[in-house]
């Protein structure tokens, strides 16, 4: 287990929020106090990732879903993303593509859309190969990908990936480099201001590094060039549209911090205490069934 500093702004002064995630696996969340980010710290390193992945993240968490179950979720995507294409984009990169559903419904609206992917699953990516017909070009996604196809993707999909990268500037630079002049990229990732469920049981988890707010996404953004043409807190995430813009800063508010922390008691406290009642009714229910 490695500690890393905040990757906002390089410090390590930090609250610390849990030790554990689902699965009860660890998962050192914290908050920096300097701008409200919230990461794991101490975590594995990328070697130790790399082995987490190989073996036990297929069988936790990759769900094989029929089309039918897809649909609604995967086609609001390509909702969110109709307004910001022109008319006949001729190239797509998903980013963690799974089994290309989203592609696959983006080629259903534009039929001669030549489809890529970036997948390290070995199961996902022959599905993608051999059934769906699209030209997988990396396994990993923290590799140089990038190289050879700046300018390249008129539409990128990146979705619920980046809260997984241990270099999450990295990622958003081989995004902006591989867009298109007028190409744009739709990326979302979980909302650490309206989370959901049980923090400790449910909301932290070992493959999830990072904790986005619209905020600090913003931060990231602006930082590796990428204009947001659009940005949206729905459920319990943020999605955005973004685009090739100018390399800049977007300073979070110094309240974020505050605000952050603040979230995060006001939803513990709300799911504490219908736990502990339903913890109390079933030990009050064995003692009288008992008497
Ligand atoms: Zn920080």
């Amino acid at each position: 287990m490695v500690e890393v500093p905040c990757p906002m702004c390089g410090q390590s002064d930090v609250v610390r929020l849990s030790s554990r995630g689902q699965y009860n696996d660890p998962a050192n969340a914290v908050l920096c106090t300097h701008d409200g980010f919230v990461y794991l710290s101490p975590r594995m390193d990328a070697a130790g990732y790399a082995a987490y992945y190989a073996q036990s993240y297929e069988e936790e968490y990759r769900v094989e879903q029929g089309d039918a179950a897809i649909r609604p979720v995967y086609g609001l995507v390509v909702d969110r993303l109709a307004p910001h294409l022109s008319d006949a984009p001729t190239t797509a990169l998903s980013v963690g593509a799974g089994l290309g559903s989203i592609l696959h419904l983006l080629k259903d609206r534009h039929p001669t859309l030549a489809c890529s992917a970036i997948e390290p699953t070995p199961g996902a990516q022959r599905h993608l190969r051999e059934v769906k017909g699209f030209d997988v070009v990396a396994g990993d996604i923290e590799s140089d990908w990038d190289v050879g196809r700046e300018g390249h993707y008129d539409v990128i999909i990146m979705r619920h990936v980046l809260e997984h990268l241990l270099d999450i500037t990295s990622a958003l630079d081989r995004i902006r480099t591989s867009l298109s002049e007028d190409g744009v990229a739709y990326i979302a990732v979980p909302d650490m201001m309206h989370p959901n469920g049980s923090l400790r049981h449910y909301w932290y988890r070992t493959p999830h590094v990072s904790y986005f707010a619209a905020q600090t996404l913003r931060h990231f953004l602006a930082r590796s060039g990428l204009e947001v043409l659009d940005m949206v807190e729905e459920g319990h995430e943020i999605w955005c549209v973004v685009r090739k813009g100018e390399h800049g800063t977007h300073d979070v508010p110094a309240s974020h911090a505050r605000e952050q922390m603040s979230v995060i008691r006001k939803h513990v406290r709300s799911t504490a205490i219908p736990h502990a009642i339903q913890r109390l009714r079933w030990a009050v229910g064995r003692r009288l069934g008992r008497g």
